[in-house]
């Protein structure tokens, strides 16, 4: 019988925990870019933590910020003693304008520029709509959605405004065919899909782009573990995805280089799916996931 066709020989390298890579082949320019600043939401950890390293190596200093001023500092540490670039732990909550406020003054103390927004911050978990509090919704909202708004606009008044820059978003496509257990997530990414675009026309003329990538389900991360992630892959149910396997982190991180860097120059107002396919053929399967989040409930008591 012929081997089955090998999908895919040339994944990148990735660890499943948030510890930087032993091992990292660049597909990229290692200068690509060069002396830039990028500030991450979300940085800390999962796929921010992944899109920082991958950043640092190519040339980049960062600013990690997020919630968590423990978690930051120790991510921060790992990354500059892996990449040799500097990465600034700032504490943060999107939710909170003025805490953005001090943080980009620090960045901009500490660097003098910020290139690159990466708006990788948000809460998720599973949840049917009945069992959904008005306030975990709002919540979701805040973060996902407002919190994205508030850094784009507060980086923007401080420094895109008057010297360009490349903002991206870290989105998810549930909201494309109406996920299951997610209404909260879906709603909430999908107003960020339309805020690229509107940004995009307005900040346009001011040299700056923004772009989106909205991920599938990808393994090491807190999502991956709180959405079921390891539980589809045991039932067999990424065997529907055209490209038969969760994503990781650095396929993400890369999605996210090429829209940050100058590789997409032309490059505005775009959401690129990085999904393996997943979201035009896997289940849309209300009975699996109720199941499953009644299991983690039960756990949970
Ligand atoms: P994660 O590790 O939980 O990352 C979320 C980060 O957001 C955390 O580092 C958290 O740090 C930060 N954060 C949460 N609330 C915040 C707030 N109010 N202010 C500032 N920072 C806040 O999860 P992940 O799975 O890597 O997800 C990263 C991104 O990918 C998210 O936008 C998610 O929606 C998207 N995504 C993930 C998947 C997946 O399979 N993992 C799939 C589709 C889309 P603190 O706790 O320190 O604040």
């Amino acid at each position: 019988m012929a081997e089955k066709p090998q999908l895919v020989n040339n994944l990148p390298e990735d660890v499943e925990t948030d510890e930087c890579m032993n091992k990292y082949t660049h597909i990229y320019s290692p200068d690509l870019l060069s002396d830039q600043v990028a500030f991450i939401t979300g940085g800390g950890s999962g796929i921010g933590f992944r899109i920082a390293e991958v950043l640092m190596r190519h040339g980049c200093d960062t600013v990690i910020a997020s919630r968590n001023l423990e978690k930051i500092s120790q991510a921060a540490k790992k990354l500059t003693s892996t990449t040799g670039r500097r990465c600034l732990p700032i504490a943060m909550d999107v939710r909170q304008p003025e805490t953005i406020l001090a943080a980009v003054d620090e960045t901009l103390k500490t660097f003098g520029r910020v290139d690159i927004l990466i708006n990788n911050a948000a809460g998720n978990f599973l949840c049917p709509a009945t069992s959904l509090s008005f306030n975990a919704f709002k919540t979701v909202m805040e973060i996902d959605t407002m919190g994205t708004f508030n850094t784009s606009k507060v980086i923007y008044d401080k420094w895109f405004k008057d010297h360009g820059g490349s903002i991206v978003n870290i989105s998810a496509t549930l909201g494309y065919r109406g996920q299951a257990l997610q209404v909260h997530a879906g709603s909430a990414k999908a107003a960020n899909d339309a805020m690229t675009r509107h940004l995009a026309v307005e900040w346009g003329p001011s040299g700056v782009r923004v772009n989106t990538v909205a991920p599938g389900p990808i393994s090491g991360t807190e999502g991956y573990r709180r959405l079921g992630g390891s539980h589809a892959e045991t039932a067999g149910a990424f065997h529907s995805i055209p490209l038969q396997r969760a994503g990781n982190k650095t396929e993400m991180a890369h999605a996210v280089l090429f829209l940050a860097s100058r590789a997409s120059s032309y490059v505005t107002g775009s959401v690129l799916v990085a999904d393996g396919g997943a979201w035009l053929t896997s289940a849309n399967d209300v009975e699996r996931l109720l199941g499953f989040w009644m299991a983690e409930k039960r756990k949970d008591k």
